[in-house]
């Protein structure tokens, strides 16, 4: 593998911080998250925000209750500064319907979970796998992808984070992050900060959550999952393009995999010049989720001239593309979110929709792909 001039590359732009988010874009979200159609609910239109009532209000409890035992599971691993017991900005989304801003980070750190869970036994014949990884080392990539949503879904502790809600923290003042995460090395209880940058509050790929059977308004930060809500299909696959489905858990599993002791334990190599630093990086350009499937087809198509093209298994959305496009096919029974890329080999003979079971045991083929090995 050449994993570890690729990983110099990176550590020269962001020495100490892995950012989410296109420094050379200065609006990175304004034009991303909109469907190739017409989109009723376009970034701006923040008048559906006054739309919540008290029923929504008393109906929000149940679902964050269910949400604070999820955290509650992962006491000492998951905390939160001070700083995030401050409300909500007043023009966010979340605003109204969510009083502090660790509320809001509960139920997308939730729903980080739930993306995690629902890909940590992808198949590798999966749509959503194939629109994300591939080219060179599959077996490996497959094994890393599971691995670290495994570390994120169980209880497990792989990590402990401490989410900061200043808005201004580490590298925030100085990108369209909407978050940032430290990604040094460290054991598994070493505490790492995971900055919630400003933008986090307003963007257009981090104002939804997902899928609540008990919550399905005020749209943001809540959808149905029905025609006029996630679910909006054209013949058997999703009207939206992959984009669409960006949400605030999106983010939060973009960052927990920049996270050095997640992804050691996932096997990712170390780069060796930056003390064996093992976490993802920010290898990709664009809008987050079209942003990693155009990733893939740079790496796929690359003869080798180009250094700075890494493994889809080293950057960051690529993760949190997968789940949350594997999640939402799931979810609504689409066959293939957009862009389609259709069969792309005979293991889509039969294309299901839903995650195939894996034997627990780690395949042969799969344990030659251990760290360290280049
Ligand atoms: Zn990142």
């Amino acid at each position: 593998m050449h994993f570890s001039k690729i990983a110099v590359a990176l550590v020269t732009l962001t020495p100490a911080l892995a950012q989410r988010g296109n420094p050379d874009e200065t609006t990175p979200d304004a034009s991303c998250n909109t469907g190739p159609d017409t989109d009723p609910e376009a970034p701006g239109d923040t008048r559906r925000r006054a739309l919540h009532d008290f029923s929504n209000m008393f109906k929000r409890h149940a679902s964050l209750y269910k949400e604070r035992a999820r955290v509650d599971k992962r006491s000492g691993q998951v905390n939160f500064d001070d700083n995030c017991n401050e409300p909500v900005p007043s023009n966010s989304g979340y605003s109204g319907v969510f009083e502090t801003r660790r509320d809001v980070l509960e139920a997308a750190y939730a729903d980080a979970v739930t993306l995690a869970e629902t890909s940590q036994s992808i198949s590798p014949g999966a749509r959503a796998f194939l629109h994300y990884f591939g080219g060179a080392s599959p077996e490996a990539q497959l094994d890393h992808v599971r691995r670290m949503f495994t570390g994120i879904a169980e209880e497990t502790n792989r990590f402990t984070i401490m989410f900061e809600c200043s808005g201004t923290g580490g590298d925030c003042p100085n990108v369209q992050s909407v978050a940032n995460t430290d990604a040094t090395v460290g054991e598994a209880g070493d505490e790492k900060t995971i900055h919630i940058c400003n933008p986090f509050w307003t963007s257009a790929s981090t104002r939804y959550l997902l899928h609540r059977d008990d919550q399905e308004e005020p749209s943001p930060p809540f959808r149905p999952a029905t025609s006029s809500g996630w679910c909006a299909m054209s013949g058997s696959n999703s009207l939206r393009n992959a984009q669409f489905f960006a949400t605030a858990g999106t983010s939060i599993l973009h960052e927990l995999t920049h996270l050095h002791a997640l992804a050691s334990n996932a096997g990712l190599d170390g780069d060796p010049d930056e003390d064996n630093r093992a976490g993802t990086g920010d290898f990709q350009t664009g809008c987050e989720l079209l942003g990693a499937r155009a990733h893939l087809v740079r790496y796929q198509q690359n003869d080798g001239s180009d250094n700075d093209v890494a493994s889809p298994d080293y950057n960051a959305e690529s993760y949190a593309a997968v789940a949350t496009e594997l999640y939402f096919e799931t979810l609504c029974g689409f066959d293939e979110v957009r862009p389609l890329a259709g069969p792309r080999s005979s293991s889509f003979a039969t294309p299901s929709s839903t995650p195939v079971p894996v034997p627990s045991s780690t395949p042969a083929v799969l344990a030659t792909a251990t760290p360290g090995s280049t």
